[in-house]
């Protein structure tokens, strides 16, 4: 019998001191319903909770874990690290064999620059881009999450698009102004914007494989028109690879798409699960940050020893073994053929969106394409969905507007475990 007693004890007490109990809103399980689970560990595949049942995670703390959680490497690089002390806000050598292996491994980024989150990486690549540009527009997608710097806050996907927030009090009218928005998959609405703006738009910032509003794949073409548009225009194209990065491919969406990016933001991925983000690019425009140039951007605990071994190691592995990326993309498409199957014939209408092993299932008859495609899907559908897996030992994303993210720990036995209980929740509706 599934029992999260403790869990909704620890709940309850958590309301007293943390708003909604949850130090980042989509925990509290709240457009899900229920109460949240309370995690005690994790290995591998798997996350334990405090009352003792286990899960196999299709979170992966939102990305990073791509070879699993607590990887014996990993764990021991950061024991081995934090004998030497947490922090020293001065430079370390481990910094720059970081940015010299970054570098390696993913395309048009000559310079890089750590932060401690993905949310700081693209604020401060915006900074970057009007500083570089002297403009002061920028052009988000509708949906698409860059975290929660004022400028991003307008049409957001991820918890914004779970709780229903399209206008975020707090956010200046003024700064809401300089963000201006298009629908994911429309490069008309784009050109429509830069015409409308002529001169004034200082970048154009994407998710190339959008996450936050479940998994959105660019349509052919679309990124290549958005990539001649900001040559032609003189914007800054920026690759926000939060989520892509080192996981679509070595080189992340860039290299998997075959566009160029200027500059690139990376978070959570490269931290393997230690607070970290870094924005990265062209010589020329990343010449601008200081002190190099007069865009100012710092951080006490940026590169922070720790969270740079962490992300070395992981990787390092990756780069040393680039079989483990493709292993990882065939569970993930073994998982997509079990459930489109499963799916099928059932009379409920869906759509399945998977590229490499990010994958997302959405109760709708339409094709999923940007987010007012995604707002049409079944939402309360996928809430029963998502509690017969939790009470059945499947972690997915306690929302419809997030990707599940595969991590390589899974197993081929874990992924068909979780497509016969999407058959059997099936049969319960
Ligand atoms: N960009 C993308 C694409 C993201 O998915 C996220 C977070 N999920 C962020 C930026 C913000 O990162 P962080 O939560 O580390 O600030």
């Amino acid at each position: 019998m599934y029992n999260i007693g403790t869990s909704q004890q620890l709940f309850e007490k958590a309301k007293q001191s943390i708003p909604g109990g949850v130090n980042s809103p989509v925990r509290a399980f709240k457009s899900v319903g229920g109460s949240p689970v309370f995690i005690k560990k994790a290995r591998g595949a798997y996350l334990y909770d405090v009352d003792g049942n286990e899960y196999i995670d299709y979170i992966a703390s939102w990305g990073p874990l791509i070879l699993g959680h607590a990887y014996p490497k990993v764990v021991q690089a950061i024991q081995e690290a934090a004998e030497n002390g947490t922090s020293y806000g001065a430079p370390t050598e481990l910094e720059s064999k970081m940015a010299e292996l970054i570098i390696s491994m993913v395309p048009n980024v000559d310079l890089i620059r750590m932060v401690s989150s993905g949310t700081e990486a693209c604020m401060s690549a915006i900074r970057l881009a009007r500083g570089y540009t002297g403009r002061n527009k920028i052009i988000k997608f509708e949906g698409c999450y860059h975290g929660h710097a004022d400028s991003f806050l307008v049409k957001a996907g991820s918890g914004l698009a779970t709780l229903g927030i399209q206008n975020v009090p707090g956010v200046t009218q003024a700064v809401a102004e300089d963000t201006l928005t298009a629908p994911y998959n429309n490069l008309e609405a784009v050109e429509a914007l830069v015409k409308a703006h002529k001169d004034n738009v200082a970048a154009i910032i994407i998710e190339p494989v959008a996450g936050n509003m479940g998994c959105i794949i660019p349509k052919p073409g679309f990124l290549q028109g958005l990539r001649d548009l900001c040559t032609r225009e003189g914007i800054v194209f920026i690759f926000d690879e939060v989520m892509n990065g080192f996981r679509l491919a070595l080189g992340g969406a860039q290299e998997r798409l075959g566009i160029d990016a200027d500059l690139v933001t990376y978070g959570k991925v490269i931290g393997a699960g230690m607070p970290v983000g870094a924005f990265g690019g062209k010589r020329e425009i990343m010449s601008q940050i200081a002190p190099l140039g007069a865009v100012y951007q710092a951080g006490t605990l940026s590169g922070n020893p720790l969270a740079m071994v962490a992300g070395y190691t992981l990787l390092s592995e990756l780069k040393n073994n680039p079989g483990l990326l493709e292993e990882v993309d065939r569970k993930t498409g073994h998982l997509y053929d079990g459930l489109t199957e499963m799916l099928s014939n059932k009379g409920i209408p869906y759509h399945v969106n998977q590229i490499g092993s990010m994958i997302s299932v959405h109760f709708t008859g339409t094709p999923v394409i940007d987010y007012a495609s995604a707002s049409k899907q079944d939402i309360g559908l996928f809430n029963k969905y998502f509690h017969y897996l939790l009470s059945n030992g499947v972690y997915l994303p306690p929302s419809a507007y997030e990707s599940w993210f595969l991590n390589n720990a899974l197993s081929y036995d874990d992924i068909d475990r979780t497509v016969a209980l999407t058959d059997d929740f099936l049969a319960t509706i």
